[in-house]
């Protein structure tokens, strides 16, 4: 019988990516079969995610947890962003753990489960060819890594410290890849980097010279794929090269995140940002012109030190005029090895007040929800093509071009298909559909 492997994922898609690589891995070199019963598992891990301070928070319940319920001769490992930055702090934290893996040494999973009692978390480590695992592949979606780590300063921002510094994983790698996933079936690619945008800039060995714009042409060549998405772009490097061929390119979803942080320049300029308010929406400006059914997400943090009233207007503000469609936004977080928490701990800056900052939140979630009302009212009547992903309590499930999430009643055996589907109902957020 297979060993069995359970594991907790945290986090962004690149944590997804890197379980899927761990699952991959584990299987094809180990054995090992997933359950999603902590209790029957031969190895428990958790994929963590250290962007914010509550999930590293709840880390060692989490692990005293599953502890309690494990088989006695499981083994508990923990990966991901809090592995980097806690290292082997966790081992000294928790007699409970077998080991530690950082975000940058996923691939060396099939060898550290074979150790006990260790961390190994160089971020100087070079992963950049792994996407060659040959795991399980969906109909639907694959994810490929495009780049790993981040070159960026972001003035909050821990990943830099967890994922290390950005290199671009050679792009005939990343062709072949993709090439595997559509033989195996895959209709759409997600491609994943920390900065998508600045792809091309650093290659671990000497490769041909590509740029992001450029390997989304080569990749929308490939025979039989259907979709490719991205995330995250910087919307400082979204130079007109890009917006062109992002508009034009029949196989890019018009579907766009563009993380903005905040509305301000004030506090682009703290946070590091390298944009202005009005950069942004110049970007976001000239898409919405070139592609009038765009959609486009972001990510905020309210009350960043210093954040003013006035300076959190200026976020509203772009709200306003940006629409968005889907919206990440949290309170600011201190994260360690963080610019912002050196200048909070000098007293250079300042935190906002907890309740001014929950106030900001609330108000900025409830207009982003009536905004969304309006915009998905307005797609009764349109007919989008949508990639069914899943089958639910008798409906179809997918998302069309412009990531919008559809239900349709029809056969289970469409999963995996692109239809055409006209937006018959809106309930909230839920768009419904028929097939047409
Ligand atoms: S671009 Fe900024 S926010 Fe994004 S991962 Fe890099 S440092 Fe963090």
């Amino acid at each position: 019988m297979s060993k069995k492997l359970y594991i907790e994922t945290l986090g962004c898609a690149m944590n997804e990516r890197d379980s899927d690589h761990i699952i991959a891995e584990l299987s094809d070199k180990e054995g090992y079969g997933l359950t999603n019963n902590p209790k029957e598992a031969d190895l428990i891990l958790i994929n963590t995610c250290s962007v914010r301070e509550k999930p590293e928070k709840k880390l060692f319940s989490e692990i005293g947890q599953y502890a309690k319920i494990k088989k006695h001769d499981a083994k508990i490992g923990v990966c991901g962003c809090t592995a980097s930055h806690l290292g082997d702090e966790i081992l000294k934290k928790t007699k409970a753990v077998n080991f530690v893996l950082g975000a940058r040494n996923v691939s060396k999973i099939s060898q550290i489960i074979h150790k006990d009692r260790v961390a190994w978390v160089d971020i100087d480590y070079d992963d950049s060819a792994y996407v060659f695992s040959q795991g399980n592949i969906s109909n639907v979606r694959g994810f490929v890594n495009i780049s790993i780590g981040c070159d960026k300063k972001c003035s909050y921002c821990i990943v830099p410290k967890t994922r290390g510094k950005e290199i671009s994983i050679p792009a005939d790698l990343i062709i072949n890849e993709v090439k595997r996933l559509v033989d195996n079936g895959v209709k759409e690619v997600l491609l994943l980097g920390q900065n998508v945008n600045s792809y091309g800039k650093n290659f671990s060995t000497i490769h041909r010279a590509i740029n992001f714009t450029q390997l989304l042409s080569e990749i929308s060549n490939i025979n039989g794929l259907h979709r490719i998405r991205f995330t995250s772009p910087h919307p400082l490097h979204m130079d007109d090269e890009f917006i062109l061929e992002f508009a034009n390119n029949k196989k890019i979803c018009k579907s766009i995140h563009m993380p903005l942080q905040s509305g301000s320049t004030k506090i682009l300029r703290d946070m590091r940002r390298g944009y202005t308010k009005e950069w942004f929406l110049n970007r976001a400006e000239k898409m919405k012109s070139l592609i009038p059914q765009l959609t486009i997400g972001t990510d905020i943090i309210v009350g960043f030190p210093g954040e003013s009233e006035e300076d959190f207007l200026d976020t509203l503000d772009v709200l306003e005029k940006v629409s968005f469609d889907t919206m990440y936004s949290f309170i600011y977080s201190t994260r360690p090895h963080t610019e912002a928490k050196e200048l909070l701990e000098s007293g250079k800056i300042e935190l906002v007040d907890e309740d001014i900052a929950k106030n900001r939140l609330a108000r900025l979630q409830d207009r982003h929800k009536e905004l969304l009302g309006i915009t998905n009212q307005a797609q009764l009547g349109q007919i989008h093509e949508i990639l069914f992903e899943s089958y639910k309590e008798g409906m179809l499930e997918g998302r069309s071009d412009t990531n919008k999430l559809v239900r349709v009643s029809g056969d289970e055996s469409l999963v995996g298909s692109i239809c055409n589907a006209r937006i018959s109902e809106v309930r909230g957020a839920q768009l419904f559909g028929e097939l047409v």
